[in-house]
């Protein structure tokens, strides 16, 4: 199917300084030292002349601010510096529900809000409010999530999505039950959105895994999985400090990077 080669558009809108063994799960099994490491916050807009699609929409402040996490600007003010018309309802897909990455969803009111079902069900099922999972979500947050259900703008899939013609949302699990990725067709060839099944560079190069998770299992075969998708030119994890280094800066200050 022939269609127009879109932009991807990283935005680094938060951040904050841990410790390796914050982020690698069980990392004195490792034998390595301790250490300081940075976590960058990110959402990212796949365009087109003839669409937008939103990929995951930030910390709220008050979600930030519970963790004591650093807003480099608000996400509101960046989808607005970047031209992102909100209130046209363009696509918002959920790549998971963590505070992090559905804390601005009420910036689109008339957006069709695309997940993952076994994420969906997950969130709103038994297991939602378990000490070690809930930790990564807000309440109202989710609550948002249900309301958007009830207004008939969820859009669930099971495995992949074709959602546009050169853009695929890919259901990975492992960090979260539904937690997905998303291929984009770009003139700089295949661009992975892969939020936060890789995390870091280092995660997905060395296997290692990140401390919050759902399933262990699924989180190797989803780095499995990645390593297999020969056609993935430039691949984006969803926290890596070192990322927008990567790509061709695109404003905002130095926060925002441009591939395609
Ligand atoms: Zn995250």
């Amino acid at each position: 199917m022939s269609h127009a080669k879109y932009q991807v558009t990283i935005v680094k809108y938060g951040t904050r300084q841990t410790v390796r063994s914050d982020v690698y799960l069980n990392y004195h099994l490792y034998g390595e030292p301790d250490g300081p490491i940075g976590m960058d916050y990110f959402f990212w807009i796949v365009r087109n002349a003839e669409r937008t699609i939103i990929v995951d929409t930030g910390f709220s402040a008050a979600g930030g601010a519970r963790r004591g996490r650093t807003t480099l600007i608000e996400p509101a003010a960046a989808f607005d510096a970047l031209g992102v018309d909100r209130a046209a309802g363009p696509p918002v897909v959920v790549t998971h529900a963590h505070y992090d990455h559905i804390g601005n969803l009420d910036l689109f009111p008339a957006s069709p809000v695309i997940l993952a079902a076994a994420e969906y069900d997950f969130w709103t099922g038994p297991y939602a409010n378990r000490m070690l999972l809930h930790h990564s979500v807000e309440d109202e947050e989710l609550a948002y999530l249900r309301q958007a259900e009830r207004e008939g703008r969820v859009r669930t899939f099971a495995g992949s999505l074709d959602l546009a013609p050169g853009v695929r949302v890919l259901q990975v699990g492992g960090h979260t039950p539904g937690q997905s990725v998303v291929l984009v067709d770009t003139d700089a060839g295949t661009v992975l959105l892969a939020s936060d099944s890789v995390h870091y560079y280092e995660e997905l190069e060395r296997s290692m895994p990140f401390t919050q998770v759902a399933s262990l299992v699924d989180m190797y075969a989803a780095f499995e999985r990645i390593r297999a998708m020969r056609e993935v030119r430039h691949l984006v994890p969803g926290h890596d400090p070192d990322t927008l280094g990567r790509f061709a800066p695109a404003g905002l200050n130095g926060l925002a990077a441009t591939i395609g």
